[in-house]
C-alpha cells in the first residue's frame, strides 16, 4: 500500500489553509499563516496523526521582492514549479463558478518526517485545459486581485477541497478551517445536511446545523477587522449562483456583507484564539460565542540551527519527537552554547555579505526585526528618535538587520520599507543596519538563528500570537518585544528575554525601547557576557518545552478534534 492510499484510508482530520509554507521551493505561503500551517503539517507528520492538508498550488506565489536603488519594494510574481516537488493525481472535480464549471486537480504533496511518517498536502489546480483561460488563472496568485478573484479562490478551497476529498475517498469527521479563507467549506457540508421535509420558509430548519458544527474546527488568526474577508452578496450571487440561498447565507454570514469570520464562528463546533490574550480579544469583538485559546508553537525541529541540534542530540537523541526534554537545556555548558550561536551568527553575516554586500561585525550585537511589513506591527517604532538611537550607538554600539514583504497593496507597509532606506542613510557611520530582501522560510531560518537580538513592537492587542519570536527563542536569540500576543506568555521579564512596556501603553513603547535598549540589554551584552548566557539558557529551556507544534497539536487532538 503507498503512503496515500493509507492516508486516504486512515485520515478522519482535513485542515484546511489558504497558504502553507511546506519549503523553501515551494511558494505556497505568505507569511505566519502559512508558517503555521506548514509547522501543524510537519508535526503532523512527526506524531502520525490520521490528517490531510488542503491548499491552493499558487504557482506563480506571493510576492517576490525587490528593492530599488531608492529603497522602495518592487514585487512581481514568485512562480514555483510544482513538477519539481507535488505530483497531479488522475481525480478531477467541477465547481460551478458564474455558472461555468469549474474543473480542479490536487497535487500531491507528501510532508515527511525523519521516522518513516508522512501526511499529504492536496494543492488544489485549476490550470487544466478543460477550463476557460480566465478559470485556469483562478490558482496562480496567492492573495492576488480583486474581491472577486478572491471569492473564486475560496470557492476552490472551501467547496472544491471538499469535493476532492470525496472523490479521493477520504472519510472526514472533522474539518479544521484555518482561518476564514476556507469557511465556504461549511457550505457543502451544510448540503451534506440537508433536511428533506423541512419548511422552505424558515432559512436555517433546512439544516441540520448542529451535524455541520460537529464537524467544524475554526481557529481565527487575526483581530484586526480587515483582516476578515467580506464579500458583496450581489458579487457572491453572480459568482455561487444559487448553491445555498442567500436567506441562508445571511442568517449564518451577516446581514449586509458575507463575512466569512461570522460564517466560520456559526458554523464551527469548537472555536479558538492563537493565544490567551487573543482569544480576549476576540470574545470581545464577538460576544455570544464560546472562543478559547490554543497558543501557537513551532517545529522545533526545523527551526533549532544544525549547531543547537547538535548539543541537544548529543544529550537527547529523541529531543526533536519529545520537546519537553529542552527543559534541560539549562544544563548545556556555557561556552557550547555560546559557540553555538557564534556558528549561527556567522551563518547569518555570510549570508548578508552575500545578499547585500554588508559586511557586519560577530562581536557588535545584532537585532533582528523581520516583519510582516504592516502598519500595525510599527516597522519603524525603533527609528522614531534617531538622535537618541545614535547616542545609544556611540555608547553601546549594535547593528540592525531588517526584512519582511509588504502586500503590493498595502500603502503602510510599502512606505515603511522605503522609510527605511532614509532611517540607514541617517545612521550611516553611526549603526550599520541593512535590510535583507525577500523574506521566506530560508532568510526567516538563518535570521532567528543569527542574530543576538529579536525585536518585536507591534501595537497591542493586534499581534494575535506571532511565531518568529519562539523560533528566535530555540536558538537562544533573546526576545525585545512589546507584551502581546504570545510574549505575554512566554515573557519572565530578564530571565526568557525583555518586555517594552510604555507608559502610556501604545504610544509611549518608543521611550521604553530606548531605555530597555540603553539601560538592559546592551549593557548586559558588554559588561557580562556569563549573564547573557544564563538568559539564552533560559530561553531554550522555558520557551522550546512549551512554544512548539507538537505540544500545540496535542491539545487540538485533545480538546478540538476529540470532542
Ligand atoms: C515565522 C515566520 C513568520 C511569522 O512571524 P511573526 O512576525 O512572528 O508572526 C513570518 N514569515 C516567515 C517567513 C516566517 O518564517
Amino acid at each position: 500500500m503507498t503512503f496515500f492510499e493509507r492516508s486516504v484510508r486512515r485520515a478522519r482530520i482535513a485542515y484546511f489553509s489558504m497558504e502553507i509554507a511546506l519549503r523553501p521551493e515551494v511558494h505556497t505561503y505568505s507569511g505566519g499563516l502559512g508558517v503555521l500551517a506548514g509547522d501543524t503539517a510537519r508535526s503532523a507528520a512527526d506524531l502520525d496523526l490520521p490528517m490531510v492538508f488542503v491548499t491552493l498550488l499558487s504557482e506563480q506565489g506571493y510576492v517576490r521582492q525587490e528593492i530599488s536603488p531608492r529603497g522602495e519594494q518592487e514585487s512581481g510574481p514568485n512562480p514555483w514549479s510544482p513538477t519539481d516537488w507535488a505530483k497531479p493525481l488522475p481525480q478531477m472535480v467541477a465547481v460551478q463558478i458564474e455558472g461555468r464549471d469549474v474543473w480542479i486537480r490536487p497535487w500531491l504533496y507528501a510532508v515527511e518526517c525523519p521516522l518513516g511518517h508522512a501526511v499529504p498536502v492536496l494543492l488544489l489546480d485549476t490550470d487544466l485545459h478543460e477550463n476557460e483561460p480566465p478559470d485556469r488563472r483562478i490558482t496562480d496568485f496567492l492573495y492576488g486581485g480583486d474581491d472577486a478573484y478572491r471569492l473564486k479562490q475560496e470557492i476552490v478551497l472551501g467547496i472544491g477541497g471538499r469535493l476532492i476529498l470525496r472523490a479521493l475517498g477520504f472519510e472526514i469527521e472533522k474539518f479544521h478551517l484555518n482561518e476564514g479563507h476556507a469557511a465556504l467549506l461549511t457550505l457543502p457540508l451544510l448540503r451534506e445536511a440537508a433536511r428533506r421535509d423541512a419548511d422552505s420558509s424558515e432559512p436555517l430548519k433546512q439544516y441540520d446545523i448542529g451535524a455541520v458544527r460537529d464537524r467544524c474546527v475554526f481557529t481565527t488568526h487575526t483581530p484586526v477587522e480587515a483582516g476578515f474577508d467580506k464579500f458583496d452578496y450581489e458579487l457572491v450571487r453572480t459568482i455561487l449562483g444559487d448553491y445555498i440561498e442567500l436567506a441562508t447565507l445571511r442568517a449564518l454570514a451577516g446581514p449586509t456583507r458575507l463575512n466569512m469570520t461570522q460564517l466560520a464562528l456559526n458554523l464551527s463546533g469548537y472555536v479558538n484564539g492563537v493565544a490567551r490574550r487573543h482569544a480576549e480579544t476576540a470574545r470581545q469583538m464577538f460576544p455570544g460565542y464560546e472562543i478559547t485559546s490554543i497558543t501557537n508553537g513551532v517545529h522545533v525541529h526545523t527551526w533549532t540551527h544544525r549547531a543547537f541540534a547538535d548539543l541537544h542530540s548529543s544529550r537527547y537523541p529523541n529531543w526533536a519527537h519529545e520537546p519537553e526534554s529542552l527543559a534541560f537545556s539549562d544544563q548545556l555548558d556555557d561556552a557550547s552554547v555560546w559557540n553555538a550561536h557564534q556558528v549561527a551568527k556567522a551563518e547569518l553575516l555570510a549570508t548578508l555579505s552575500t545578499e547585500t554586500g554588508a559586511h557586519l561585525r560577530d562581536d557588535v550585537p545584532l537585532i533582528g526585526y523581520a516583519r510582516r511589513m504592516t502598519a500595525y506591527k510599527r516597522p519603524e517604532l525603533v527609528f522614531s528618535d534617531i538622535e537618541r538611537l545614535s547616542v545609544i550607538a556611540q555608547k553601546y554600539p549594535f547593528q540592525i538587520v531588517l526584512a519582511g514583504l509588504a502586500h503590493p497593496k498595502d500603502e503602510g507597509g510599502a512606505k515603511a520599507i522605503a522609510a527605511f532606506h532614509r532611517h540607514i542613510e541617517r545612521l550611516d557611520g553611526i549603526a550599520q543596519i541593512v535590510f535583507l530582501p525577500g523574506y521566506d522560510m530560508r532568510l526567516s531560518a538563518t535570521l532567528v538563528a543569527g542574530c543576538d537580538i529579536w525585536l518585536n513592537t507591534p501595537l497591542p492587542p493586534l499581534e494575535a500570537s506571532g511565531t518568529s519570536g519562539m523560533k528566535a527563542a530555540l536558538n537562544g536569540v533573546l526576545n525585545l518585544s512589546v507584551l502581546d500576543g504570545w510574549w505575554l506568555e512566554g515573557c519572565v521579564d530578564g530571565v526568557t528575554g525583555w518586555s517594552i512596556e510604555g507608559t502610556p501603553p501604545g504610544p509611549g513603547d518608543g521611550l521604553a525601547l530606548y531605555a530597555k535598549l540603553e539601560d538592559v540589554v546592551l549593557p548586559l551584552y558588554y559588561r557580562d557576557r556569563p549573564g547573557w548566557v544564563w538568559m539564552m539558557k533560559q530561553a531554550i529551556s522555558k520557551i522550546g518545552p512549551l512554544f512548539n507544534s507538537h505540544r500545540m497539536m496535542s491539545r487540538y487532538v485533545t480538546e478540538a478534534y476529540a470532542r
